[in-house]
C-alpha cells in the first residue's frame, strides 16, 4: 500500500474527525501518502479528492460533524458506479481506502474490495446498530447530549406537573433510548426491538402515579417506534394531564465528541491503517469484549445484535412504581 484514501459516509457522528485525524497521522507516520475524499462515495465518483498532510487534521479532534463532509450516494449502489469508484481510486493512486460509516457504507466498501481496492471499515454511527462491535463512534456523545437535554425537560416538567414524552434518535435501533431510560430515570421506555407495554397500560400507570403524588412522568420514545406527538395528544385527552412531546432530533448528532468517542476513534483509526499496511482488505474494525479486533465485512454484515436483556431488565426494575 502506498496511498491511503479516507472518507466518511452515511449519517455523520461526533468523533468522525478524530477518526480521520488518526487515519491521516498513522498513515503519514507509516510513510504513506493520504488522500481525503469529500462527501462519501459521491465525492469519490466526482473526483472530489485532495492530498492531506498532518496539518489538514489540526484542530479537528474536538470538532463535531466531519471535516470531509458526508453524503448518501445512489449511483454507488450500482455495479457501474462501483467500477467507476475503483477507477477513480486508480486515477488518484489510492490503493487502500478507509470508510467511516454504518452498515450501508460497509456494503459499499465490500463492493469496492470486490473491484480490487483494499478497504477497511470503521463503525461510525450514533445508533450503535452495528452487530460486530460493542461500540460505534458517536454513541457516547449522542447519549450524553440526549441525557443533558432530557434532564432539562424534566426540571420544567416537574415544576408544572406535566408528563413529558421525549423521542430520541437511533433509527431502527433502541440503544440511545434504552441508555437514556436508565441514565435519565424514565418512567417508561419504548424500544423498537422488544415488546412494549400497551398505550392503555401506560395511561393507567400515569393515572396511578398521579394518585401516588408523583409530580412528573418521563417517557422515552425510540425514533424506531415513533408516534410521539400522537401519544402525547392521547394521554392529555384521556387523563387531562398536560403532556408535552419533544423530539430531540439532530441536536443529538452534533457537538464536540466525548473522551470515550475520541479515544475509540483514535484507536480504531490507527488500527484501520495498520490493517491496510499488513495487506488486509475487506475488514471492519470492531471493539468487542474489551478488545479491538477486525472482522471480514461479509461476516460482520451477517451478524445480528439485540438489546441486552439485562439492561432492559434493570431499566424496568428502576422505574418508579
Ligand atoms: P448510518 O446508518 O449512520 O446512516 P450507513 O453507512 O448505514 O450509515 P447508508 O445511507 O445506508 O448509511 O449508506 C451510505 C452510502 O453507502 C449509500 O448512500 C451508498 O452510497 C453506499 N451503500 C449503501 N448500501 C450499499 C450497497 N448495498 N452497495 C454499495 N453501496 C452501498
Amino acid at each position: 500500500i502506498n496511498t491511503i484514501g479516507v472518507l466518511t459516509s452515511g449519517g455523520d457522528a461526533p468523533g468522525m474527525n478524530a477518526v480521520i485525524r488518526a487515519v491521516v497521522r498513522t498513515a503519514l507516520a507509516r510513510g504513506k501518502k493520504v488522500m481525503g475524499i469529500r462527501k462519501g462515495y459521491s465525492g469519490l465518483l466526482s473526483g472530489d479528492i485532495f492530498e492531506m498532510d498532518s496539518r489538514s487534521v489540526s484542530d479537528a479532534i474536538q470538532r463535531g460533524g466531519t471535516i470531509l463532509q458526508t453524503a448518501r450516494c445512489k449511483e454507488f449502489m450500482t455495479e457501474e458506479g462501483q467500477k467507476r469508484g475503483a477507477e477513480m481510486c486508480q486515477v488518484f493512486g489510492i490503493d487502500g481506502l478507509v470508510v467511516i460509516g454504518g452498515d450501508g457504507s460497509f456494503k459499499g466498501a465490500e463492493r469496492l474490495a470486490h473491484q480490487g481496492i483494499n478497504t477497511i471499515g470503521i463503525p461510525g454511527t450514533i445508533d450503535l446498530d452495528i452487530a460486530c462491535t460493542d461500540y460505534t463512534i458517536g454513541f457516547d456523545t449522542a447519549v450524553n447530549t440526549a441525557m443533558e437535554a432530557i434532564d432539562k425537560i424534566r426540571d420544567t416538567s416537574t415544576s408544572h406537573e406535566r408528563c413529558s414524552i421525549v423521542e430520541v434518535m437511533g433509527r431502527h435501533a433502541g440503544y440511545i433510548a434504552l441508555w437514556c431510560g436508565i441514565v435519565n430515570g424514565a418512567e417508561e421506555v419504548f424500544l423498537p426491538e422488544v415488546e412494549n407495554i400497551t398505550q392503555d397500560d401506560l395511561i393507567r400507570r400515569i393515572l396511578e402515579n398521579k394518585k401516588k403524588g408523583k409530580k412528573h412522568n418521563l417517557i422515552i420514545m425510540a425514533e424506531g417506534v415513533g408516534g410521539t406527538n400522537e401519544l402525547a395528544e392521547k394521554i392529555q385527552r384521556i387523563t387531562g394531564i398536560e403532556t408535552r412531546p419533544t423530539i430531540l432530533g439532530h441536536l443529538q448528532r452534533g457537538g464536540s465528541p466525548s473522551a470515550l468517542d475520541r479515544y475509540h476513534a483514535s484507536m480504531m483509526g490507527a488500527a484501520a491503517v495498520d490493517l491496510l499496511c499488513e495487506g488486509k482488505s475487506n475488514r471492519v474494525v470492531a471493539f468487542k469484549n474489551g478488545e479491538y479486533m477486525d472482522f471480514d465485512i461479509n461476516e460482520a454484515l451477517a451478524m445480528e445484535k439485540s438489546i441486552p436483556p439485562r439492561a432492559r431488565e434493570v431499566e424496568r426494575l428502576l422505574e418508579s412504581r
